[in-house]
C-alpha cells in the first residue's frame, strides 16, 4: 500500500547538518548529475545568511531551506533549482541581495531567488473566483521561469507541513491561500502529489472537525480496508501474471480532501462514500494499459459510466491514464487507474517530471534559448487540446500578451501587455480615466506612458477640475476599451472643437482627392451622400471626424464612389425614365375609371356621394354601416362607432341608417386615427416614427403631448389599406418599449 497521508513534521529541534547530509544522499541516490560542491556552498551561504533566525518550532531557520531543497529534489528539479531553493528566503529575510547571489551562483540562480521573493511579497486576500483566477495567472506570469513556481510550491508545502507551530489566524489564512492559489496551480502543472498534500494539509486547518471525522472513520476501518486492498492486489496480480503481463500494483486509500469534497458535493456522510480505495496498475507499454483494462473488466463487474480514457484524450495538464470503477468480490466498489511508468511520473510530478525524464543529462545548461523549448511545446499542445483551460492563456512567454496589476484595494486588474496607467484608470471606470491627473506605481510617481509590470500596485490621482484626456493618450493607451472611452470623451466634451477640426480635416482631404466642397453640398446629392455614410447631417459628420469616430479618408472615398454612381445613373435615367413614367401614368388613369366609389357599395344606390366619418375613420375589413346625411350623400361609420351604437338616442333619425358593404377589390387608401399611450421618455416619438416607417405606413399627422403621471399621448393619423394592415401596425406599436396602450380612435 502507498503511504498516502500528508506529512506533518514531528516536533523537536532539527539539526541542519544532519538534514543536509540526507539531502546530499538523496541527490546521489537519485543519480542526478549535480555539482555537490556548489550545492554545499549554497547551503553554507544560507546558514550564514540566516544565522540566528529561528523557525517557530525552535529549529534554525535554515532547516526550512534544506527542506524546500529536499522537496525540489523529489520533484526532480535541476541543480540551479536546488541551489535556488536553499537560498530562496535570503533576499526576503537577510542582508544578502541579488548581486551577491548572482556573483557567487550566477544570474539564473539569482533570478529564480528574486522571482520567489516577488511571489512571497504578493499580498493575498480571499476573493471571488474570477479575482482568484487572475491572481493565479498573475503569480504564473510573474514567475517567468517555471522553476520559480515549482520552488514556491516546495516552499509552501514545507510551510504547510510545519503549520502546527503557527498561530490559529495564520494557519487559517495560509491554508485558505494554499487551497485557493497553490493547490490549483500545482494541479494545473500536473503535480498531483503536491496538489493532494497541499489540499489535505489545508483542509486540516480549515475544517479540523470534518478532517478528523474522515481520518477517524478511515482509521476505524483501516484493518478491513487494508485487508481488502491486499486481497484485491493479490488477486489482480495473480491474474495478470497468468496472462503474461508485467505490472506493478499500488493500492491506496483516497485522499482526505477528495473524500471530503465528494461528501460535500453529494451531501453524504462518510458511510455513504463507497469507493474509498483506489488501485494503480503500472505497466511498461501503452497497449498493455488496454490489455490490463480488459482483464480487470473480465474479473470484476464495471460500474457503468465510470470508464474514462485519458490516454487517448489526455487532460490539459498532461495527465494520462485509463480509469475504471469496478465492484469487488465483497460488493465494494473501487477505482482502478491504469498507466505506463512514463504517465505515472507525469501524473505525480507534472511539469517537473518532464524536467527529470525528458531533459536527460544535458539539462538546462544548453543555453537560454532552448531552455524552455519543451515547456513551450507542452503548453502549445495543451492549448489545442482544451482551449477553455488555464493553459489557453499560457502563451510562449507564459502570459506574453497580458499583464496583471493590483489596484490599491488589492484587486487584480488584467490588462494587455504594454498597458500604461491610462489603461489602468479607464479599466476601473471611464470617470477615473477622464479625471486622471497623475499616477504612481509601487508608491513612486510615474509618467502616463509608464509601462506596467506584473504585480505592480497602481494608483491613480484624480481631480474634479481635471482637463480631461489629451489626444496623445490615444497613442499611449494599449487597450481598445481605453481608446474607445477616450474617443467618447472627445465626442461628448468637445463638440464645437470637433466640428471645426473635422471640417478642416475633411476639406483638406476633399481637396486632396480633387473634389470641391460644392460637389458634395449640392442639394440634389448631399442627402444621398449623407445616407451613404450613415450621418444625419454634415455637422454630425464633422464632429465624428473631429473626435476620431470616422476617418476623413474613408468618408471621402465613400462619397467619391457614391458621386460617381449618381452621375452614372443620371445619364442612364434620361433614356429609361420617360418610357417608365409614361407607362405608369397610363396605368394610373386606367385604374381610376374602373374602381367603385370609394370602395363602398350602398344597397340600392349607384354612384351616390360617399364620405367617411371623421369620428370613427373606418377602413376595409371593419363592419360598416351608412347614414344618409342632408345633402352630403352617405356617411360611412363603423358598427362599433358610438354614433351608431347610441342611435336610439335620436329615434327620429333611425330610418336614415342603411346597410352598406365594402367592394371586393379595393385599391384605395383610407385615413384612420390611432392613439398611443406610453411612459414618457426621450426617443419615444422617434421610435414610433421608425416603426411606422419600417412598415411603409404613410403618416398624415402625428401629435404628441404629455399627460399626468409621466405619460405621453401620441395621436397618429395614418393612411391604411385594410384592417389587417392596421392590426400589424398596432401590434408593432404595442411592442415599443414604454408603450402601455394603442387604440383606434372613435371606437
Ligand atoms: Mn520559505
Amino acid at each position: 500500500m502507498d503511504d498516502n497521508r500528508a506529512t506533518v513534521e514531528e516536533s523537536g529541534i532539527k539539526d541542519p547538518d544532519a538534514m543536509f547530509a540526507s539531502l546530499e544522499k538523496k541527490i546521489k541516490d537519485s543519480g542526478a548529475d549535480m555539482d555537490m560542491g556548489r550545492i554545499r556552498a549554497a547551503y553554507e551561504t544560507a546558514c550564514r545568511a540566516h544565522m540566528g533566525q529561528m523557525r517557530r518550532d525552535g529549529s534554525p531557520y535554515v532547516t526550512h531551506c534544506i527542506a524546500a531543497a529536499d522537496i525540489s529534489v523529489d520533484m526532480g528539479l535541476d541543480e540551479d533549482s536546488v541551489v535556488a531553493a536553499l537560498l530562496h528566503d535570503v533576499i526576503e529575510d537577510t542582508e544578502l541581495g541579488y548581486s551577491e547571489i548572482a556573483h557567487q551562483f550566477g544570474e539564473p540562480v539569482a533570478d529564480i531567488v528574486e522571482g520567489v521573493t516577488k511571489l512571497t511579497r504578493v499580498q493575498y486576500t480571499s476573493k471571488e473566483d474570477e479575482q482568484m483566477e487572475n491572481l493565479r495567472k498573475m503569480l504564473m506570469a510573474m514567475a517567468k521561469d517555471i522553476r520559480v513556481i515549482l520552488i514556491k510550491i516546495a516552499d509552501r508545502l514545507h510551510n504547510m507541513r510545519t503549520m502546527a507551530y503557527q498561530t490559529e489566524e495564520k494557519q487559517r489564512s495560509k491554508s485558505l491561500e494554499t487551497m485557493e492559489i497553490y493547490a490549483p496551480i500545482a494541479h494545473r502543472l500536473g503535480m498531483q502529489r503536491a496538489k493532494w498534500e497541499l489540499e489535505d494539509l489545508a483542509l486540516m486547518y480549515l475544517d479540523p472537525t470534518g478532517y478528523k471525522e474522515i481520518t477517524d472513520t478511515l482509521d476505524s476501518r483501516m484493518d478491513i480496508l487494508v485487508d481488502f486492498m491486499a486481497k484485491m492486489e493479490e488477486k489482480i496480480k495473480a491474474r495478470l501474471t497468468e496472462e503474461g503481463l508485467q505490472a506493478t500494483i499500488y493500492s491506496r486509500i483516497k485522499h482526505i480532501y477528495s473524500i471530503y469534497r465528494k461528501m460535500y458535493a453529494q451531501k453524504l456522510d462518510i458511510n455513504g462514500i463507497f469507493d474509498l480505495c483506489a488501485f494503480r496498475v503500472i505497466v511498461d507499454t501503452m497497449p498493455d494499459c488496454y490489455n490490463v483494462l480488459g482483464i480487470i473488466h473480465d474479473m470484476f463487474k464495471p460500474v457503468p459510466g465510470r470508464f474514462k480514457d485519458y490516454i487517448s484524450t489526455p487532460k490539459p495538464n498532461m495527465y494520462q491514464s485509463v480509469h475504471t470503477t469496478v465492484i469487488g468480490t465483497e460488493g465494494i466498489p473501487f477505482e482502478v487507474q491504469i498507466r505506463t511508468w512514463d504517465m505515472h511520473h507525469t501524473a505525480e510530478y507534472g511539469i517537473a517530471a518532464h524536467w527529470k525524464y525528458k531533459m536527460g543529462d544535458t539539462g538546462v545548461k544548453n543555453g537560454d534559448e532552448d531552455k524552455f523549448a519543451w515547456v513551450r511545446r507542452l503548453l502549445e499542445s495543451q492549448q489545442e487540446s482544451d482551449a477553455t483551460d488555464f493553459f489557453h492563456n499560457l502563451k510562449i512567454d507564459m502570459f506574453a500578451d497580458e499583464v496583471f496589476v493590483f489596484s490599491p484595494k488589492g484587486d487584480v486588474i488584467n490588462l494587455p501587455a504594454g498597458a500604461t496607467p491610462i489603461d489602468f484608470a479607464y479599466s476601473i471606470h471611464s470617470a477615473i480615466g477622464n479625471s486622471m491627473v497623475g499616477a504612481s506605481v509601487n508608491g513612486r510617481i510615474v509618467t502616463f506612458d509608464h509601462v506596467l509590470q506584473n504585480g505592480d500596485i497602481v494608483e491613480v490621482r484624480t481631480a474634479k477640475n481635471a482637463p480631461g484626456p489629451s489626444r496623445d493618450w490615444l497613442n499611449i493607451a494599449k487597450s481598445g476599451s481605453a481608446r474607445t472611452k477616450i474617443k467618447q470623451w472627445f465626442k461628448k466634451e468637445r463638440r464645437e472643437e470637433n466640428i471645426l477640426r473635422g471640417h478642416d480635416i475633411f476639406e483638406a482631404e476633399l481637396k486632396n482627392r480633387g473634389l470641391r466642397m460644392e460637389d458634395i453640398t449640392d442639394e440634389d446629392v448631399l442627402p444621398v451622400l449623407l445616407k451613404k455614410i450613415a450621418c444625419p447631417s454634415l455637422e454630425e459628420m464633422y464632429a465624428a471626424i473631429g473626435y476620431g469616430g470616422m476617418t476623413a479618408t474613408r468618408t471621402v472615398n465613400r462619397m467619391k464612389d457614391e458621386l460617381a454612381r449618381i452621375h452614372h445613373l443620371a445619364e442612364k435615367k434620361t433614356v429609361l425614365e420617360k418610357v417608365t413614367e409614361a407607362a405608369e401614368r397610363r396605368e394610373t388613369n386606367a385604374k381610376k375609371n374602373i374602381r367603385p366609389v370609394h370602395g363602398i357599395l350602398v344597397e340600392g344606390l349607384d354612384n351616390c356621394l360617399i364620405k367617411f366619418s371623421r369620428c370613427c375613420t373606418p377602413i376595409p375589413g371593419d363592419d360598416v354601416v351608412g347614414y344618409i346625411t342632408r345633402g352630403e350623400g352617405v356617411s360611412i361609420h363603423r358598427k362599433d362607432c358610438r354614433n351608431y351604437i347610441n342611435r336610439n338616442d335620436n329615434p327620429e333619425s333611425l330610418g336614415r341608417w342603411i346597410e352598406v358593404e365594402w367592394a371586393e377589390h379595393i385599391s384605395e387608401v383610407y385615413t384612420t386615427g390611432i392613439t398611443v399611450v406610453a411612459h414618457e421618455r426621450s426617443g419615444l416619438v422617434m421610435d414610433i416614427a421608425t416603426v411606422l416607417n419600417s412598415l411603409n405606413s404613410k403618416v398624415r399627422s402625428l401629435n404628441a403631448r404629455d399627460i399626468e403621471g409621466n405619460r405621453a399621448v401620441v395621436n397618429i393619423t395614418l393612411e391604411i389599406r385594410s384592417l389587417d394592415e392596421l392590426r400589424v401596425v398596432i401590434n408593432k406599436l404595442t411592442s415599443i418599449s414604454g408603450v402601455s396602450e394603442v387604440s383606434r380612435n372613435g371606437g
